[in-house]
């Protein structure tokens, strides 16, 4: 006797014709990210769920404030994993950080400086931005100027620009906002795990990254933290965060003593996370800078020899993302597809002004090895001989 579901109700979208079960092709990740995942972490990652209040599960989260605390070297106490990939750590910056009419002035030279200005004028704030060209890196007496012009509660700036391959020097600039009374908000997205940061050193008082890029993790979970002075204004508040989600007044008294539910935790997400940090860990900072910059200068020395240019100036440029000129007469893309059709290879392509111009290459966290670096050369050698 066939079960009454439903008493006039039936089922009239058809399934889709029977699928295949999953399989996954193999890639080399050498493009703005995501970057290959460490097998360590997918191995992590492949576990059973527990529960978000599990004794268990509380115990990891800990240990991943702690590991968090450590790459980023500091100690803020609001130091946390955001549900979501780094535009959503992105935006938890910006939600706690700005109340409507806030001043906040965005120092723009990328694509993702455009993003902050976007974040931030949506929640309400009054944005002020000073421009270099895509390539290029701000002084911090160019910095300091605009602070005395703007007078700004909060200052926005890029430390690792993936949209140009620039490290912008952040040296000085936390001290200068602390003398203004303004916060300073770094975007660490590219450079966390692959190139020095010294939160508490350089004053950084709010900061954020994804999981995907230099940490080797799967993406959907980043790093998120706010400096006592930020969490003071935060506490100073007229009006309540306008994103509930990504509050931090909520999420801290989840992630703190009183484990006040919240929302669901990615639980997997999370063991992926602490894997990536405790490879991190046991590689220790100085070595992982080193050994960034390291295949990166080879790399350089590589395409140096192909005869192809880097975008950026070698005292600017990021171990982690090479922007590489396209030279006269080759179409990029053509290139991008052939890669990938002939080596498995992701590379990137230029964004926003440097569309067509670069290709866009990520030397990150586990995919950060010379051995890749000479697959990547010689299919690149090969795939311009034949385009040409
Ligand atoms: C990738 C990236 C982001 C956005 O992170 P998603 O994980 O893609 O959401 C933000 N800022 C910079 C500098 C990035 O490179």
């Amino acid at each position: 006797m066939a079960t009454t579901l439903s008493s006039n109700l039936s089922v009239r979208l058809a399934p889709p014709v029977s699928l295949p079960p999953l399989t996954v092709p193999e890639r080399l990740l050498l493009g703005p990210g995501p970057s290959n995942a460490d097998p360590r972490v997918i191995a992590a990652m492949n576990q059973q769920p527990i529960g978000h209040l599990d004794a268990a599960y509380l115990t990891m989260m800990d240990e991943v404030q702690d590991l968090l605390r450590y790459t980023w070297q500091t100690t803020n106490p609001l130091t946390y994993a955001v549900a979501g990939t780094g535009s959503a750590a992105m935006e938890a910056t910006i939600a706690n950080a700005v109340e409507p009419g806030d001043r906040v002035l965005v120092a723009v030279k990328g694509y993702f400086g455009h993003r902050l200005v976007d974040m931030a004028q949506r929640y309400g704030a009054d944005v002020v931005t000073i421009h270099r060209s895509w390539g290029e890196a701000f002084t911090l007496a160019e910095l300091t100027a605009a602070l005395d012009e703007h007078r700004p509660a909060v200052l926005a700036i890029v430390h690792a620009e993936t949209s140009t391959g620039v490290r912008q020097p952040l040296d000085g600039l936390g001290a200068a906002c602390a003398n203004h009374d303004c916060l300073l908000l770094v975007d660490t997205v590219t450079s966390l795990g692959g190139v020095p940061i010294f939160l508490d050193n350089w004053q950084v008082d709010l900061a954020y990254s994804c999981s995907q890029k230099g940490l080797s993790c799967a993406p959907g979970i980043s790093p998120f933290t706010m400096s006592p002075r930020a969490v003071a204004k935060l506490e100073r508040r007229r009006q309540p965060v306008a994103n509930w989600y990504l509050d931090a007044a909520l999420l801290r008294k989840y992630w703190g003593p009183e484990r006040v539910y919240h929302h669901t935790a990615p639980v997997n997400l999370t063991y992926a996370l602490r894997e990536a940090l405790r490879l991190l860990a046991e590689e220790g900072l100085e070595a992982r800078w080193q050994r960034h910059q390291q295949t990166a200068t080879y790399f350089w020395q590589g395409l140096a020899d192909l005869g192809l240019t880097c975008h950026v100036e070698e005292s600017l440029r990021l171990p982690t993302l090479t922007t590489v000129r396209v030279p006269d007469g080759v179409d990029a893309k053509a290139v991008g597809r052939q890669l990938m059709a002939d080596y498995n290879i992701e590379v990137g392509g230029g964004l926003g002004e440097l569309g067509g111009k670069v290709w866009r290459i990520g030397l990150m966290g586990y995919n950060s090895q010379t051995k890749h670096v000479d697959a990547l050369l010689h299919a690149l050698g090969t795939v311009l001989r034949q385009l040409a």
